[in-house]
């Protein structure tokens, strides 16, 4: 069988000014990074005369397995699609973090024939953003470190410095690290640590901004630590938002680059669907809803955790508002749901499948319940399906009323999603009816039991006292209207990762609060939840290779 990285590596792939024809953009705006990548300069960019309104379509999932169940290779098969019955589209994806493509999961450039390209190049450095942003965040750190080194004048507690460092690697040993060590000339030992790129609030910021300047507003309003007062210190006051933005110049222009059928494609920011909203940045879903008449967007890990950021924190704070949801399903992690053994996935069990569907049924009530939105399933076929599961499925969901499409773009490109398409299509012709779960209003406690109750199907939630105390010393200080951002396992609708199945009536318990004044949300964070993976026993780094000609091999 061909592998992803062959299939992008026979591809034809066409000159950039063809691709941003299709969307309207003016050649000036293009700022290459080699043949077939290209920047967009925003301030090249003018708003076209006859501007676009697009629809824009959320692309979310069920609960996932560790594997993926396709939102990428669906969000690309469902934008070739809608080109290929004649609509102008845009795909707007994240970018690929290093830590999985080396790690576990692989790349974000999705599968088979519903990929984009340049394959390789989009997962590694690609434009060199997330290199960029680990460098705008350890700069912040090291000004840290030096203005302790150089007598402290804001009276930082070194106990409680909050800013950590970053680096785009799965690498546990770096976890929790003592800085500072080997005597005077190197500044004041205390505990650090490392995250990895995608958790930065850096890289949240550069993907909720609207302009360079709310980007050097929000550099400038993250708080690293804390006083032994009390009091918070920002960034701003350590005068370094204007050179983390000038870090961040070229970062904040969106790349445009195609998919296999040349259907133009925005890769931009690449936030953890956890820690962070997990979603395209702001500038790009904008810029591409004005320049085509259908978006179609993919946001992090299942419907209860990326979808809900995406309209809780992305949207809210933005003005976007989805017209449809497409929520991606696949056999095999409904049985997964319903209890089969990660091993046993491929072989048939109705009775597995049956009960895992649950999943699938919570996940569409939050949609088109709580997130106000019409929906659509997308069952992505798998080779080892069976004609009794797909059949199974689309009877019970029939049963809800709910339309199942079953999809084949994996196996035969746009062409595999066109039914999908036109639903989508008929779905998103009426104004969106996007609905938030909660209001700016609320307590953050109040944000965060409606949202466990609603969307997790808690009875209840929790946490530690000195975390209470955390949220309501910020809801005093002036940030109880912030949204909150959720990091909890996705594999479960509970904060138990083992736990599958939809549960009703678990306690939701937060283990620590986060305050991220510069992305301008609060992020309450769940046992079990790492913002610095590890490598696994056989990480997929042992198998990627480059030959003598600069082939690259192993990645998918
Ligand atoms: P997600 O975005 O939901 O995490 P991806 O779209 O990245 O998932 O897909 C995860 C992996 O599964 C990729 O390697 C992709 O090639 C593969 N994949 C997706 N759909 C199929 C399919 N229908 N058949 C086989 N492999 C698939
Ligand atoms: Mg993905």
């Amino acid at each position: 069988m061909t592998s992803d990285i062959e299939i992008a590596q026979q591809a034809r792939i066409l000159p950039m000014d063809e691709i941003a024809a299709k969307l309207n953009l003016p050649a000036e705006a293009l700022e290459l990074y080699g043949a077939n990548k290209s920047k967009l300069n925003l301030h090249k960019l003018r708003l076209p005369a006859d501007a676009r309104q697009g629809r824009l379509i959320l692309v979310s999932a069920i609960s996932p397995t560790p594997a993926g169940e396709g939102k990428t290779t669906t969000t690309i098969g469902l934008g070739d699609a809608l080109q290929r019955i004649g609509k102008s589209v845009c795909i707007c994806l994240r970018e690929p973090s290093m830590g999985p493509v080396f790690g576990m999961k692989g790349g974000a450039t999705g599968g088979g024939h519903a990929q984009v390209m340049p394959m390789a190049d989009i997962n590694l450095h690609f434009t060199g953003d997330f290199a960029a942003i680990a460098a705008a965040h350890n700069l912040l750190a090291a000004l840290i470190d030096n203005h302790l080194h150089q007598g402290n004048a804001l009276g930082l507690d070194l106990r409680r410095i909050t800013w950590r460092r970053v680096l785009d690697t799965n690498d546990r040993a770096l976890r929790q690290i003592v800085v500072g060590l080997g005597g005077k000339a190197n500044g004041y030992p205390r505990e650090d640590g490392f995250d990895i790129v995608v958790a930065s609030e850096v890289m949240a910021i550069l993907c909720l901004a609207s302009s360079l300047a709310d980007l050097k507003r929000r550099l400038g309003n993250i708080v690293v630590g804390y006083r032994t007062d009390g009091q918070a210190v920002t960034a701003g006051q350590l005068q370094a938002q204007g050179a983390m933005a000038v870090l961040l110049k070229e970062a904040i222009k969106p790349n445009l680059v195609q998919t296999l059928e040349h259907t133009p494609a925005l890769i931009h920011g690449g936030p953890f669907a956890n820690i962070a909203h997990g979603c395209n940045s702001v500038v790009a879903t904008r810029l591409a809803l004005q320049h085509a008449d259908y978006v179609v967007t993919e946001a992090g890990f299942g419907a209860d955790l990326g979808a809900e950021k995406f309209i809780d924190i992305k949207c809210r704070k933005s003005g976007l508002r989805p017209h449809a949801c497409v929520i991606v399903a696949t056999i095999r992690a409904l049985k997964y749901h319903g209890g089969q053994a990660l091993s046993a996935l491929p072989q048939e069990s109705l009775s597995a499948l049956k009960q895992g569907l649950a999943n699938l049924q919570k996940h569409v009530e939050n949609v088109s319940t709580h997130y106000g939105l019409p929906c659509v399933v997308a069952l992505n076929r798998f080779s080892q399906d069976t004609e009794a599961e797909l059949a199974l499925v689309q009877a019970c969901m029939a049963e809800q009323g709910v339309k199942v499409v079953l999809c084949t773009h994996w196996a035969d490109g746009g062409a595999g999603a066109e039914m999908l398409a036109h639903e989508v299509v008929r779905l998103a012709a009426a104004e969106s009816t996007m609905r938030l779960v909660y209001a700016d209003e609320d307590t953050l406690w109040e944000k965060l039991r409606k949202l466990a109750t609603a969307v997790y199907g808690a009875a209840d939630i929790a946490a530690p006292a000195q975390v209470k105390a955390q949220l309501q010393a910020w809801q005093d200080a002036g940030y109880g209207h912030y949204p909150i951002c959720v990091a909890k396992t996705p594999y479960s609708f509970t904060t138990d990762a083992a736990q599958r199945g939809v549960l009703a009536g678990h306690t939701l318990t937060v283990r620590e609060a986060r305050l991220c004044a510069g992305a301008e949300f609060i992020v309450l964070i769940c046992d079990g939840v790492n913002t610095m993976p590890g490598l696994p026993a056989e990480p997929a780094a042992h198998r990627i290779d480059i030959d003598d000609q600069g082939n690259v091999s192993g990645l998918s």
